[in-house]
Parts: structure tokens; C-alpha cells; sequence
């Protein structure tokens, strides 16, 4: 018997889980697959494809129970835990700040981890490619940076990583290369040959592709900006980028360290309750199917995207507790020890069908906040 069961490993679930542990709650996850954190760019928006500001976030989500400070808290929460894994995060969401894509387009984002930097309205930036990458065009990239940033002076060059491989490398390939000293030092003798050959200044902004690292990172970026002497970022474009990925591998990391019991390649199918109440959720693990009991439960299964919601022809459909929901897929009257976190509350409200990461781990730290709460208190969703 768990004190708190999470369903589901995307961003909110393994945030939920490594917050309702740390309030000394025993804790399990239960995962049928991978979150997708994996395929998003690793930083943090408010409102996904708009330069939206808090209050209109707060309109959009009907944020009318939450306060600012309340926001702000989650925040910190969650700046504080990257800071202790070791990769941290800037920012804040009552200022978004601009930064490059894979696209070379400008997006604004609130929370972004220390490899990106926000882009400069002037100055000179080159955009370094690697020829074995073909996610990432230098030369197109800074065609589109330069429209929608007319203030820098923007060019583009391309290395060679110098590795042999029978298929084109992703991202996380070069982050993997870059982690060797003698690859990284190479890459940055050819980037200098270059820039000394056009003979055209010192420039203030590198872009990379979002490959500084698999697990040296903070080596790698630290030697980038000492050796070409200016602010590097890396611009996150199709998955796999890194930023994502160490996001998601620490978050892992840190959900089992701290005893976080995980139920992985396990699907729940339904629940058992009494009246109001859930007692225990139904597993099916491969060919078995069982029970987890816990006292509290938290649905982070993601929205439409993530299979925590199916589209019918009717309206919305809730894949794991077969709740009740309304036409946008918000459960209607849920179980009282039901907490929701990130996009399983049925929010798909932005242009691109996705909550963002801001409501993700705001909700998540509610819901971790919700289902640790004594019961005397009451257990109501927000
Ligand atoms: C392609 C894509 C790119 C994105 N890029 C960005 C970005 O750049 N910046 C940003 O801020 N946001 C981005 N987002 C949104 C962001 O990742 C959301 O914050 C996130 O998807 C919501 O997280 P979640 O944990 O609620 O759901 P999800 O990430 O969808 O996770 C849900 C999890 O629940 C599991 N699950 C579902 N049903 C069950 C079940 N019955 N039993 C057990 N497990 C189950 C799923 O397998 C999955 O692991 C992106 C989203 C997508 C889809």
C-alpha cells in the first residue's frame, strides 16, 4: 500500500513523484512508455508558439484559483531541484526571453537550462553546423535568424565531428561525440581556422545545434565559450536534443534515488473505488494483470498527445480510470483522493495542441501539494 501512486512519466509524473517523496510520502510510478519530454526542445514555455505574458497565461489556463507568488513557488521548486542535479535552469515566467530554434526562428521561453542563452538584438553570431548532422542546416538556420533578427549580423560555418557511421547522427549522437576531449578540441581548432581565414571580427554569439554534451556538458560549454570567447547556446530543434534528454535522465536519476518505487512497462487499465473513493488502480504488466493500492492518486497520463485522452467522435475519452470527462477532456467530478497533474487535466488549449512546460510543472507541484496534504484538510482538485 502506497501513500501516493503517479501514472504516468512524463515531466508532471516524475516531478509529482520526486516532490510527493520528498514530503516522506511512499511513493510509486507506474509507466507504460515514455513521456514527451523527449521529443520537446527541453525548455520550459508559457503559452507554446506566443510571446504570451503571465497574466495572459493565467487568463488562458483559468488560472483564477493561483496567484502569482503561488506560481512563482513552483518555480523556484523546480529551479532548486535543477540546481541540485547539477543543470540548472534560468529564467522566469513573468519575463520570457527570446531564444534561437533548430529553425533558426525566434521562440519565447520561460525556464531554459544553462547550455541555452537567450539571443542578443545585436552584435555578430555564427551558426556552427556539424557536416554528419543533417537536422541542422547553419545556412538556412541563419537565413531565418537574420529575419527575424534584422539588429545581428548572422553567418553560419560547418565542422566536422570526424566520425564514421553507416547512418546520419542525431543530435544526441554529436552530444555523445562531443563528450571526448579530443573530439571537442578538434571541432574548436576547426571552428577558429575558419573564423581566421574570413578575417571578419570577433563574434559575440555562437549557436550550436543541441549537442554540447551527452554527459559532459558543463565541460563542453565551459570550454566553447573559453575558447572562441563569447556566450554559446545551443538552439534545440528535432528530436533528440539534448537539452531534453538530460532533463528527462536526471528527473529519472533523481525519482530512484530517492526510493521512488517504478512499475515500468506497466499500462493501468482501470480502477477499483469505493463510492467517491479510489482504493487501488489495475495493472497490466506484459501477460499479468494486478493491483497497486494506495491512499492517494495522482493521474499525470498526458493529454491527447501523451494517451492519456483519445478523441472519439462524441467528445474525449480518459484512457486509464475511465473518468467521466467533458468536452475538452476535463474530468468532471474525479475520485476525491485524485490529484491531476500537467496535460491529463485536459487543457489543450494552445495553438500547437500542447499545455507547455510552465502549466506542466505548476500543476505538478499542485498535485504533489494536494495528495501529501493531511486529509483533514479536504482533498479536492483544483
Ligand atoms: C512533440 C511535443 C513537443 C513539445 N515541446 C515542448 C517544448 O519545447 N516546450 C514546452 O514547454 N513544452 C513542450 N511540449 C509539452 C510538454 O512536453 C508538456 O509539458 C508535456 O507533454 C506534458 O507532460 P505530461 O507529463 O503531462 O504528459 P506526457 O509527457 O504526455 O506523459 C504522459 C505519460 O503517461 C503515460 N501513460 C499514458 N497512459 C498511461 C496508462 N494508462 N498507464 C501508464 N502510463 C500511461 C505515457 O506513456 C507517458 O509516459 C511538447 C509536447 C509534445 C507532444
Amino acid at each position: 500500500m502506497y501513500d501516493v501512486v503517479v501514472i504516468g512519466q512524463g515531466l508532471s509524473g516524475m516531478l509529482a513523484a520526486i516532490w510527493a517523496k520528498e514530503k516522506g510520502k511512499r511513493t510509486a510510478l507506474i509507466m507504460s512508455g515514455a513521456g514527451k519530454i523527449l521529443q520537446s526542445t527541453g525548455v520550459l514555455d508559457l503559452i507554446p508558439g506566443s510571446d504570451g505574458t503571465l497574466e495572459d497565461w493565467m487568463k488562458l489556463y483559468q488560472m483564477d484559483l493561483w496567484v502569482k507568488p503561488e506560481v512563482m513557488q513552483a518555480v523556484d521548486k523546480f529551479k532548486l531541484l535543477m540546481r541540485e542535479l547539477g543543470y540548472a535552469y534560468e529564467g522566469d515566467p513573468g519575463h520570457p526571453v527570446p531564444i534561437v530554434t533548430g529553425s533558426g526562428h525566434i521562440k519565447y521561453t520561460a525556464l531554459y537550462p544553462e547550455t541555452v542563452s537567450p539571443v542578443p538584438g545585436s552584435g555578430r553570431a555564427v551558426v556552427v553546423g556539424f557536416r554528419e548532422l543533417a537536422d541542422f542546416q547553419p545556412s538556412f538556420i541563419s537565413k531565418n535568424l537574420q529575419n527575424d533578427r534584422p539588429g545581428l549580423r548572422v553567418s553560419a560555418l560547418s565542422v566536422r565531428v570526424g566520425a564514421e557511421s553507416r547512418r546520419v547522427l542525431t543530435q544526441l549522437d554529436v552530444a555523445r561525440l562531443l563528450d571526448q576531449e579530443d573530439i571537442r578540441e578538434n571541432c574548436l581548432n576547426q571552428i577558429k581556422n575558419e573564423l581566421r581565414h574570413r578575417k571578419t571580427g570577433q563574434p559575440d554569439f555562437f549557436i550550436f545545434p543541441s549537442s554540447l554534451g551527452y554527459k559532459q556538458w558543463p565541460e563542453t560549454l565551459r570550454r566553447f565559450s573559453e575558447a572562441l570567447g563569447a556566450t554559446v547556446t545551443e538552439a534545440p530543434g528535432i528530436p533528440p536534443n539534448a537539452t531534453a534528454i538530460r532533463l528527462n535522465n536526471l528527473l529519472k536519476l533523481k525519482a530512484i534515488r530517492s526510493g521512488v518505487r517504478f512499475y515500468g512497462d506497466t499500462t493501468v487499465i482501470g480502477a477499483n473505488r469505493d463510492n467517491h473513493t479510489i482504493r487501488s488502480v489495475i495493472i497490466r504488466m506484459v501477460n499479468r494483470t494486478t493491483e497497486v493500492a494506495g491512499s492517494r492518486f495522482i493521474l499525470a497520463t498526458g493529454g491527447v498527445l501523451g494517451g492519456g485522452l483519445e478523441v472519439l467522435p462524441t467528445g474525449m475519452r480518459e484512457t486509464a480510470l475511465h473518468l467521466e470527462t467533458d468536452s475538452q477532456g476535463r474530468p468532471v467530478n474525479p475520485p476525491d483522493n485524485l490529484y491531476l497533474a500537467g496535460a491529463s487535466r485536459g487543457e489543450q488549449l494552445t495553438r500547437n495542441g500542447i499545455v507547455g512546460g510552465i502549466y506542466t510543472l505548476v500543476s505538478s507541484y499542485e498535485a504533489a501539494y494536494g495528495a501529501c496534504k493531511p486529509v483533514r484538510g479536504g482533498m479536492k482538485n483544483a
